[in-house]
């Protein structure tokens, strides 16, 4: 599925192993474990993890001599169990070094991100940044250059401060902030570019935690490059907050056609599930036309009319297994992404709701007939009575799944390209 109302920014597309990231390919969801490195066992686990919730790129970070030594044998760990999402190391501050001195660690990454506001300081900047690239050229690798303004370069700040300062009428500080951003992204592309690194090899991002800054930040740079973009608001917060904020701010920017590959930057609660970026990912881009990952479940949100739990409990319970089947689903059944659910709560939108999804269900709210009229195609089929509604419908959505998509003939490369 993709929304035609949404003219996608021109982007020069990047192959990040078998993703390709920009250009007219759907936008790569991507995510990044919180491992120790390290610690192999614990990092596949954890990339596996997110690769089977959808994650198209997993980010790993590579902070000192014992993460990158893990590296390929975090590689092996992965692949022995049939995972082949591209994995991407973070660098900061000795980046150079790392990929210099575990050439395995340079290897088996698919892609490297570097932060040009932290890659050196003074007169080391320069070369340790040329090193990067030269490795990236030397291993064939793409490269995210992903500017943050928590570690934004400071002279380059401070130099177009000063030169605002001298000017007339001032420009407001944040517009300047803003600017050295841009100019930081830009200007390290440019770098990147001039060692021989194409734009085919390169991704930017220049993330900031604040929704309107981030918007203004992107529009700029898609305004002035056409390489391709990584979209997402840094330091998001933690479970609503985090997803309301960035929600909001990367649906704005992705209506406005800006952005090839999306993540969620969730502040996981205490032993929480990571995977949750991934879902929220999903679910921005779905929700907005631009991608299907899972058949879609509409639920009315209840209200007075439904004094009991049933109908919720029956719209979590579809939902899970709807989402819980997807892995083997998508493999048996292509197209089954885009099936449309309806779970309602009583006959004042459920009959009609219902009747508008592939399939419905119209649960009876209280002080109505216990029945449940289900929709097929948007007909009344039949009526479920009794305990056990939801396996009944349950084993309804299935025929009809097997009906509808057990024949269809599964389409080609590349690997995101699946309901994109
Ligand atoms: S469909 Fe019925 S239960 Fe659901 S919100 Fe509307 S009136 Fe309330």
């Amino acid at each position: 599925m993709s929304d035609a109302s949404i003219k996608r920014h021109a982007t020069t597309p990047v192959l990040v192993s078998r993703v390709i990231v920009g250009g007219t390919a759907p936008i790569v969801v991507q995510s990044m474990t919180n491992t120790d490195t390290a610690d192999v066992q614990a990092t596949a686990r954890q990339i596996a993890d997110l690769a089977r919730a959808g994650s198209e790129l997993v980010r790993i970070t590579v902070d000192r001599d014992e993460a990158a030594a893990a590296v390929p044998h975090i590689r092996d760990a992965v692949r022995a169990q049939g995972i082949d999402v591209p994995i991407v190391g973070d660098f900061h501050y000795i980046g150079h070094k790392l990929l210099a001195d575990h050439p395995g660690c340079a290897e088996a990454l698919d892609k490297y991100r570097i932060n040009p506001g932290n890659v050196g300081f003074k007169d080391k900047r320069d070369p340790q940044f040329s090193a990067i690239i030269e490795t990236a050229l030397k291993y064939a690798k793409p490269v995210r250059i992903g500017v943050n303004w928590g570690s934004l370069d400071q002279e380059l700040l401070t130099h177009l401060m000063d030169e605002n300062a001298a000017l007339p009428e001032p420009r407001d500080a944040r517009d300047v902030l803003h600017e050295a951003m841009v100019q930081s992204t830009l200007l390290s592309a440019a770098r990147a570019e001039d060692l021989g690194l194409g734009k085919d090899r390169i991704i930017l991002s220049a993330k900031v935690s604040a929704v309107q800054d981030l918007i203004s930040v992107y529009r700029m740079l898609a305004e002035r490059s056409s390489y391709a973009l990584h979209l997402g608001l840094t330091e998001a917060g933690m479970g609503p907050k985090g997803i309301a904020a960035s929600s909001a701010a990367l649906g704005i920017l992705l209506q406005q056609g800006i952005g090839d590959t999306i993540r969620v930057s969730l502040t996981p609660e205490p032993g929480g599930d990571r995977t949750l970026e991934v879902r929220v990912s999903q679910d921005i881009l779905q929700s907005m036309g631009l991608r299907s990952f899972a058949p879609e479940v509409a639920a009315c949100p209840g209200c007075g009319r439904t004094t009991s739990t049933v109908f919720q409990e029956l719209a979590k319970d579809i939902e899970e297994h709807l989402r819980t089947s997807m892995p083997e689903w998508r493999a048996r059944y292509p197209g089954v992404e885009t099936l449309n659910v309806a779970v309602m709560g009583c006959i004042v939108n459920g009959p009609g709701e219902s009747k508008y999804a592939d399939i419905g269900i119209s649960l009876p709210g209280t002080g109505e007939q216990p029945a449940a009229p289900v929709f097929i195609d948007g007909k009344k089929a039949m009526t479920l009575r009794g305990a056990d509604i939801a396996n009944e419908f349950k084993v309804i959505v299935a025929d009809y799944i097997e009906r509808r998509f057990g024949t269809a003939k599964s389409g080609g490369v590349p690997a995101n390209a699946h309901g994109g």
